[in-house]
């Protein structure tokens, strides 16, 4: 399976991501979070005009599942997922970001007040991981995809096992360094707090799983 290359804009806003001393990393969350709200609007909104598709109000929610041994943190929604294509073009593209493009419009060097101040998106999740990926299965579609990165050198797409629509989210949670300790993001109690902090607004449940303790 072939290694595809990132468009050269979004991997400069990977790049800084990656390498990102910002002190408040817990944003990826928020930014994953609303991702997987965007999602089930999706659905939400498909409803409200397509006779065929009934929107159940249970069948809809978030996931958050921490795994301490695993080492990873998995966000999943009951959205409405992505096709192969939009998997290329939402995840290997980045260029609509707003963040990026205040960047170049006012050619600002200083990362850590962009991120604060705009949101940065899917790749604020290579802040805390060091590999992310992305098994989804599209409104209508048979056929489930898996978009996998280790970071700026690319990712890959292939066809994956998934029943159910919508999208799951694995980010692999990076080594401790001594400068920096990542395992707070695998903490309940402390993800709980980052979910209320800044996931109050979002209209359908954030449910949350512990497991491996
Ligand atoms: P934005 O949310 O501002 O569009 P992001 O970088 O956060 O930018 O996400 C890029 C795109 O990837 C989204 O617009 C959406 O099309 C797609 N995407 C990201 N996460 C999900 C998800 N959980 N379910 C479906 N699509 C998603
Ligand atoms: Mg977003």
């Amino acid at each position: 399976m072939a290694m595809k290359e990132f468009k050269a804009e979004s991997k400069r806003l990977l790049e800084m991501m990656i390498n990102s001393i910002y002190t408040q990393r817990e944003i990826f969350l928020r930014e994953l979070i609303s991702n997987a709200s965007d999602a089930i609007d999706k659905i939400y909104y498909k409803a409200l005009t397509d006779d065929q598709l009934v929107f159940n109000k249970d069948d809809y929610y978030i996931r958050i599942t921490p795994d301490k041994e695993a080492r990873t943190l998995t966000i999943s929604d009951t959205g409405i997922g992505m096709t192969q294509e939009e998997l290329e073009n939402n995840l290997g593209v980045i260029a609509k970001s707003g963040s990026l493009a205040f960047k170049n419009e006012n050619e600002a060097k200083d990362g850590h007040n962009i991120i604060g101040q705009f949101g940065v998106g899917f790749y604020s999740a290579f802040m805390v991981a060091d590999r992310v990926t992305v098994i989804t299965k599209a409104l209508g579609s048979d056929t489930a995809y898996k978009w996998e990165s280790a970071g700026a050198d690319g990712y890959t797409i292939e066809p994956a096992a998934k029943d159910t629509v919508g999208t799951e989210i694995v980010l692999k949670i990076k080594d401790n360094t001594e400068e920096d300790n990542y395992d707070e993001f695998l903490e309940d109690y402390r993800l709980r707090t980052i979910i209320k902090k800044y996931s109050d607004f979002i209209r359908y449940p954030i449910k949350m799983d512990v497991t491996g303790h």
